[in-house]
């Protein structure tokens, strides 16, 4: 099949808005368009001194890796060019006319034509190439793929209106030139000066030289930047800038980080950590086969992106590098996977993380808090895939509690134990579907009028994360909604509750006959303050929320019956007790069982019988026999 030697192919749809969006909204930072094709330019280096580990003659003809700016201000041009590895035609094509991030789809319907939470919003999903739209009217990109003829070469352009152009041409030099012809405004960047205080500003971190010519141009090129791998400079000589800025890097966010950790290990193991914690989760957190881990270098040399085998999965938020100075060059996924030595860097680097959350924590209990509210519910898996962490991970969970209002977890397990009453052991949760039926919970009124904190858990992932906990600093956690609470010990309700009546021993049995299978029994309930009834499962079975969450994953569970507990203060249940067996007996314990089956988020077991039982209470009080 022959290649027409000219073509022109329109954008992936996507491409296209997100240039137009991005020419807009990012107007104001337009400098970065320099940053992101030095990175571009950097990551090929590394990419073609990888290819020479397996194939040496690739990198050997041509120049070093090194990056060259150029400028001409009578012809408004921006030239970057790297001796990297290089586009082949088809490569171009697909690289520069698609984006093929995963969460793209997402990151569209996300956004609201609101310019400003958009703009964020590209920040977060990271500019990239297409940024060089931002201050060019047209784009030209030369590239030649190492160890490709120089006549196969491809030239790129595009004027960023939905259309680019593919041409095959010759081309002498391995590697890219990515050309800007300026846009009116942005000819400021076809000056010396102020590229090198670019260059210094953004790049500095790169780890090949970016080179300069004084005057634009014919002179000698000067190298502006430090070029040496930033993760190798000793941590005194770094400051809060360069961190921040090799961030953007590496991670392809445009935004800062949260919070980052720098170490350079030595002795038996020799290697250096960079590892970062981003302030905003990526749109594809929860999709686990999404890209995930740390860049790998062993020692300075580029292995590959996503090296997962360092970091656990609950970690997958972590963004950075890990530079090790024993493994081999030709290490492959395979290798780390089994190497003994990579474990135990993972282990290193999981403590690591937890340890910098922790002083997050400690130090910006602000900044943990917005940690928390976009990594929680990941950092919770922690507790179920790395169980050997749970005393590192268990004070850095967050909570809802009774003891506020708040519509964000911000109570750790450490502040509940301060606030335990006298004589209480336990630490108390309730598990709900949503905050506001945590909040609204028959289960914890009896709890409530001792004034005994219960700390509320309504996330998806919960009811696992409770089957991991069992005490913290020798207090266990219990379930509100199962097993007998012994509230005994704890200060008696402010408001003690009328002392049950030794005539209603003969209800339970009544009305459990009633109910049957529905239930395993029927009590007493020292839970219950204002409604009139709860259910109750034992301390051992799953509750509603697990099972309902089972069922969807296609499991089945043996039926958990619960047990009904009433309130021996409530009037129903002294009306109840009242009532001779009969029609209207049933009715109105069928009732009180389904009101407890509503009040923890499941419909009743025949809705239309409830309502025809309410709305015959409700028309005739004393009888309520038609059903
Ligand atoms: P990212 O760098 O996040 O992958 P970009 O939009 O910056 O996204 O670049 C898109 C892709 O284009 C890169 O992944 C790479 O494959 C290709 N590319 C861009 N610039 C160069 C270059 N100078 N040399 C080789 N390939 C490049
Ligand atoms: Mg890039």
């Amino acid at each position: 099949m022959s290649v027409p030697a000219t073509e022109t192919r329109g954008f992936q749809a996507e491409v296209s808005r997100l240039l137009q969006l991005m020419i807009h909204s990012m107007y104001s930072h337009r400098e970065i368009f320099l940053r992101e094709l030095i990175s571009n330019a950097s990551d090929a280096c590394d990419r073609l001194r990888f290819a020479a580990l397996a194939e040496p003659a690739l990198a050997a003809d041509g120049a070093a890796p090194e990056i060259r700016v150029d400028f001409d201000s009578k012809e408004r041009t921006l030239t970057v060019t790297d001796t990297g590895i290089g586009m082949t035609r088809e490569e171009a094509a697909e690289h520069l006319g698609t984006i093929a991030r995963s969460g793209t789809a997402e990151f569209f319907s996300r956004l609201t034509g609101d310019q400003q939470q958009d703009s964020q919003l590209i920040g977060q999903f990271g500019v990239g190439f297409y940024s060089a739209f931002i201050v060019a009217e047209r784009v030209e990109v030369l590239s030649r793929r190492a160890g490709t003829a120089p006549d196969v070469a491809v030239r790129w352009s595009s004027c960023g209106d939905g259309e680019f152009t593919l041409e095959t041409v010759s081309r002498d030099e391995r590697g890219t030139a990515v050309r800007l012809w300026l846009r009116e405004g942005a000819l400021e960047f076809a000056d010396a000066f102020r590229l090198r205080g670019l260059i210094r500003r953004y790049s500095d971190h790169i780890a090949f030289p970016v080179l300069l010519r004084p005057d634009g141009g014919k002179g000698e090129y000067d190298r502006v930047n430090q070029a040496q791998a930033m993760w190798t400079r000793p941590r005194q000589e770094l400051g809060d800038d360069d961190y921040r800025q090799f961030y953007r890097h590496v991670s392809h966010d445009s935004g800062d980080p949260l919070a980052w950790s720098h170490h350079q290990v030595e002795g038996r193991r020799e290697y250096t950590t960079l590892l970062y914690i981003p302030a905003a989760a990526p749109f594809d957190l929860y999709n686990r086969e999404s890209p995930r881990g740390l860049k790998l270098y062993v020692r300075r040399v580029f292995i590959m992106d996503d090296a997962e085998q360092f970091l656990p999965l609950y970690l997958r938020f972590v963004k950075g590098v890990i530079d090790s100075a024993d493994l081999p060059l030709n290490v492959s996924r395979e290798l780390l996977q089994q190497d003994a030595d990579v474990q135990a860097i993972r282990a290193a680097v999981a403590r690591r993380v937890l340890d910098l959350l922790a002083r997050l924590a400690a130090e910006e209990p602000e900044r943990y808090q917005a940690f928390w509210k976009e990594f929680g519910n990941v950092l919770k898996e922690g507790l179920v895939e790395d169980p050997g962490n749970r005393e590192r991970l268990l004070p850095l969970l967050r909570f809802s509690s009774t003891i506020d209002a708040g519509a964000v977890p911000t109570h750790a397990l450490a502040d509940y134990l301060a606030r335990l009453r006298p004589g209480q052991q336990d630490i108390y949760y309730l598990l709900a579907d949503s905050l506001a039926a945590a909040r609204g919970s028959p289960q914890l009124e009896g709890l409530r009028a001792r004034g005994v904190e219960v700390l509320l858990l309504h996330d998806r992932i919960d009811p696992w994360l409770v089957m991991h906990l069992d005490e913290f600093e020798g207090h266990r956690f219990v379930d509100v909604g199962r097993g007998e609470l012994r509230l005994d010990e704890i200060a008696p309700p402010e408001q003690a509750p009328p002392a049950p009546s030794m005539a209603l021993e003969g209800l339970w049995p009544r009305v459990a006959a009633r109910l049957g299978d529905r239930v395993a029994g029927v009590r007493a309930s020292t839970r219950l303050a204002e409604s009139p009834a709860c259910l109750v499962r034992d301390a051992t079975a799953a509750g509603p929320q697990l099972q309902r969450l089972l069922e969807a994953a296609g499991q089945k569970l043996p039926p958990a019956r619960p047990w009904l507990e009433l309130n021996p203060a409530h009037a129903l249940v002294t009306r109840l007790n009242l009532l001779p067996d009969g029609e209207a007996f049933d009715s109105l314990a069928a009732l009180l069982a389904d009101q407890a089956q509503i009040a923890e988020g499941t419909a009743p077991v025949d809705p239309a019988a409830f309502l025809r039982r309410l709305n015959a209470w409700l028309l005739d009080p004393r009888m309520g026999t038609a059903a």
